[in-house]
């Protein structure tokens, strides 16, 4: 079976806490490994969390505050130490490629795994895999700052009900699905769409259309929520969210797993970011982001 799940490997914003490491996930996508905003400390938590730098094969940046990618050094120089046998591709804003390019050649070392870049300009799709698409939006930050979505295509799920009733059977159900035909029974009549997967990575950002373009209908939604909502005349001066302005997103976006995380150091219960996220009205699972949690993909509708 393939797994899909998040993998957290720091929950702080701006600066690590005793508790909180810098940001860093890690998503697993059937056999690929897709690890968000690399903050400082990366490589030891992917350790703690038992992640390799085997198991990557995309890094994805939203944009250049140090909380996002200082990590990438660490990361890239692991992942040449370790030869990881398959090409890795980065996605980062353009207009930040100094950085990045900084970041990558910070300090000497053998350079020995292909890492191609794929830098984000606009919106629109990164790359189409057979599992998912993987595209970008423009987020509102005071550096340039992009989200990431992935969509599984949708498939068709048979029904054993029809098959029967047709006395479809054995190998004649995968000639079905393939060809689409058989004698005069359609696909169509014997199946139903299973709906696609759908993933975002909502990080720092005002409320802006990318936000809720990111996290319509997502089954699992992980999305900054750097204040509590007293501080909301911060949190939009600084270009950031707060609990009920991410929980109110993914109630109207029909989100069944929120994760929040993304916190300000200034508080120290956690328990509020939930509280005040229920208050919004999201009814779905809700998450407050730890270090070193796992959240499963939610089981297929
Ligand atoms: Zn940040």
């Amino acid at each position: 079976m393939s797994v899909r799940e998040l993998v957290v490997l720091g929950t702080a914003s701006q600066v690590p806490t005793r508790h909180r490491n810098h940001n860093g996930y890690l998503l697993r996508w059937d056999g690929e490994g897709i690890l968000f905003d690399p903050g400082e400390g990366t490589q030891r938590q992917m350790l703690r969390a038992g992640v390799a730098a085997h198991d990557l094969n995309r890094i994805c940046v939203t944009h250049f505050h140090g909380d996002h990618c200082l990590g990438l050094a660490g990361v890239i120089q692991r992942i040449n130490l370790d030869q990881v046998p398959h090409e890795v591709t980065a996605h980062y804003p353009r207009s930040g490629r100094r950085f990045f390019e900084r970041l990558r050649y910070a300090t000497a070392y053998r350079e020995t795994v292909g890492l191609t870049e794929a830098p984000v300009a606009a919106d629109g799709p990164l790359a189409v895999t057979p599992s998912y698409t993987l595209e970008a939006r423009r987020l509102s930050h005071p550096v340039e700052s992009y989200g990431y979505r992935l969509t599984e295509p949708d498939g068709r799920r048979m029904l054993p009900g029809r098959l029967a009733a047709h006395g479809i059977a054995g190998p004649d159900v995968g000639r079905l699905r393939r060809e689409g035909r058989l004698g005069d029974v359609t696909l169509e009549d014997v199946s139903e769409v299973r709906r696609g997967q759908r993933f975002a990575f909502v990080m720092d950002t005002r409320l802006c259309e990318g936000v809720h373009a990111l996290a319509e209908g997502c089954d699992l939604l992980v999305i900054e929520s750097t204040f509590l909502d007293e501080d909301i005349g911060l949190a939009t001066d600084h270009g950031h969210l707060t609990a009920g302005q991410a929980a109110a997103v993914a109630r109207d976006a029909g989100v069944r797993h929120l994760v929040l995380t993304h916190f300000s150091q200034r508080y120290s219960e956690p328990e509020e970011f939930e509280r005040q996220a229920r208050a919004a009205g999201y009814e779905g699972e809700l998450t407050v982001a730890y270090d070193l949690l796992r959240v499963p993909v939610p089981k297929r509708r």
